[in-house]
This record gives structure tokens, C-alpha cells and sequence, in this order.
């Protein structure tokens, strides 16, 4: 009698755990995993190799190299969700922001690269999820990117915007205030 409740996830978890440390090529696995889901269920599998790289994702399978993953039962593997944007959540942030960078509205058709950027910092415990990413261009990446490294940053323009306004330099007024919006825009402090 086959258990209704295992996922298709849990047999390819059960394949790698038969089989821990080993390196295991997807395209040699997946008919097996595939034939013993039909076999149990009578249903065809659906998508295996996005079933494993889910897996990868999640941080519970090690990518040896392309298409060839590893079960290691002591490797503890921080949560996925801090790293990198998976795929699928990239290409749901891009088209949430209508591929365009939210800070200057500019995009691919102005020659700018788009980039998915972490809103709140990976190192401040964001997480790569939908919510937490949004689309910029290269160039505001960058400067977020500047900024939030330098803990100066925000006080430097706050300097720049006092100096300014004494001296009625009204380019520079204008240059400190922008990025002092950008400073709040993104939290950083
Ligand atoms: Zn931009």
C-alpha cells in the first residue's frame, strides 16, 4: 500500500538518503526515482530535476557540479533563503518592478543592467524572498551597495547638505538631498 502523504519531494529525499555521500548525476537518477513513484502511486512524476534543485535550494542537497548532487547527512547547510535569489523569484521580482529599476524607473531599453538586490542586507539577516528583493539598475546597485558599506555615508552627505545650504551651492543642495533620499529610502543608517 502506497503512503498518500509522501511527496514526491520525499522520494527523492529517501533516493539520496539510500544513498548519502555519493555523487549522483541527476540524469542517471531520475528515471529510478520516477519509475519507483509510479510504480507506488501509479502516477507519473512530474518534474524531477526541478525536485531536486528545490532541494538544492532549500540548502538539504549539496551541487557537486552541474546536474550532479550529493547527500551528505552531517552537512548543515545555513538557510538557502539568505543566499542568492532562486530563479523563479528573480523573475517574479523583475516582473513585479516591470523590469525597471525602482529607484530611477531606467531599464534594459536605456542599456542599463538590471540586477535583483537585497533590500534588507543579506548580512543583516534579509532573506531572499520575494518581499525582501527588489529590481535595480547597476548603477543604483552600486551606489546602494557603496553606501551601505560605508558607515559614514549618510553622515558625509548630511555634512555635504549643511555645507551646501551655508555656501548656496544649489547643484550640490540638490546632490546631497537625493542621496539622502535614497539613504532613507533603503533604511540605511
Ligand atoms: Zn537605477
Amino acid at each position: 500500500m502506497a503512503n498518500n502523504s509522501k511527496s514526491q519531494l520525499d522520494y527523492i529525499k529517501d533516493y539520496f538518503k539510500a544513498n548519502p555521500n555519493k555523487d549522483l548525476n541527476t540524469t542517471k537518477i531520475k528515471g529510478i526515482i520516477e519509475n519507483q513513484y509510479l510504480s507506488e502511486t501509479g502516477k507519473r512524476f512530474e518534474d524531477c530535476d526541478r525536485g531536486i534543485r528545490s532541494l538544492y535550494q532549500k540548502g538539504w542537497l549539496i551541487k557537486v557540479k552541474k546536474g550532479c548532487y550529493k547527500y551528505d547527512p552531517n552537512y548543515k547547510s545555513d538557510d538557502k533563503t539568505s543566499h542568492d535569489f532562486p530563479g523563479k523569484i528573480k523573475k517574479q521580482i523583475l516582473k513585479r518592478d516591470k523590469y525597471k529599476c525602482v529607484v530611477c524607473k531606467l531599464g534594459k531599453k536605456e542599456g542599463l543592467d538590471l540586477q535583483i538586490d537585497h533590500i534588507i542586507p543579506r548580512d543583516r539577516g534579509g532573506k531572499s524572498t520575494l518581499e525582501n528583493g527588489q529590481t535595480l539598475c547597476s548603477r543604483c546597485n552600486f551606489l546602494k551597495k557603496n553606501m551601505s558599506m560605508n558607515s559614514l555615508g549618510k553622515k558625509i552627505f548630511q555634512n555635504l547638505l549643511k555645507q551646501s545650504i551655508k555656501k548656496k551651492n544649489t547643484e550640490m543642495t540638490k546632490i546631497a538631498k537625493e542621496f539622502l533620499k535614497l539613504f532613507k529610502k533603503y533604511n540605511l543608517n
